[in-house]
């Protein structure tokens, strides 16, 4: 399976923000945007460039990808598949890759980061509607019911990020019963639940040039 090993902090610094791919790391003073909040490479800290409108366009669709671990090909199939939907275009595609498999799986607390969760998810960990899915690209319907299996259960990575999870909160799509370490996808996400940082309109715009 084709996924991006580019350095996740390093990833952040070219997008100038924390897209927390890192569990518990980005919460803490460890987080690379926190000690070098500039681009990477030998000439990062020229930050004063101004990019062009398609720099501008370019970065904003990266950045949702990098956030979703997804990579071009597949950005690309979920964007057609968000157009040929009803709906918003920019809405459909944030829905999408939200209702990810691998993706719920972090927004469920069940891994402390989507890479995590799709480690999870390949390995076995994870049962949607009591059957076992191995696929972090599976999308979920309103209703799914996502567990944990025993085994998964019992990890203590697995114990420290659903503690972890509480804490911060569980986002409103979503119900989680914590002891159980099972949750329901409850709805597709509306727009405004979701990042006002992200935008997907220019994701529209850079795929209409
Ligand atoms: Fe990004 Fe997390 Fe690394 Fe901070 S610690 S730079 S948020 S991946």
């Amino acid at each position: 399976m084709a996924r991006n090993l580019d350095p996740k902090c390093r990833q952040c610094r070219r997008e100038g923000e924390k897209l927390f791919l890192k569990a518990e790391k980005c919460f803490s003073d460890k987080c690379a945007i926190e000690r070098r909040a500039y681009a990477p490479g030998q000439h990062g800290q020229r930050s004063g460039a101004r990019l062009s409108d398609f720099g501008v366009h370019l970065r904003a669709k990266q950045k949702i990808r990098r956030i979703y671990g997804v990579l071009e090909g597949q950005f690309r199939r979920i964007f057609a598949k968000a157009d040929s939907r009803k709906g918003q275009t920019g809405e459909n595609l944030l829905q999408l890759l939200e209702a990810r498999l691998d993706a719920s799986t972090y927004r469920m607390g069940f891994a402390g980061s989507r890479a995590e969760a799709r480690q999870l998810v390949r390995h076995n960990g994870i049962l949607v509607n009591g059957k076992r899915v191995n696929i972090p690209s599976y999308t979920l319907k309103p209703g799914d019911v996502v567990e944990l299996t025993e085994a998964s259960r019992g990890q203590l990575r697995v114990k420290a990020a659903l503690e972890a999870a509480e804490s911060r909160g569980f986002p409103e799509w979503i119900s989680v019963d914590v002891k159980a370490g099972k949750a329901t996808f409850k709805a597709m996400p509306q727009r405004s639940e979701l990042s006002p940082t992200l935008n997907e309109g220019l994701v529209i715009e850079l795929y209409s040039k």
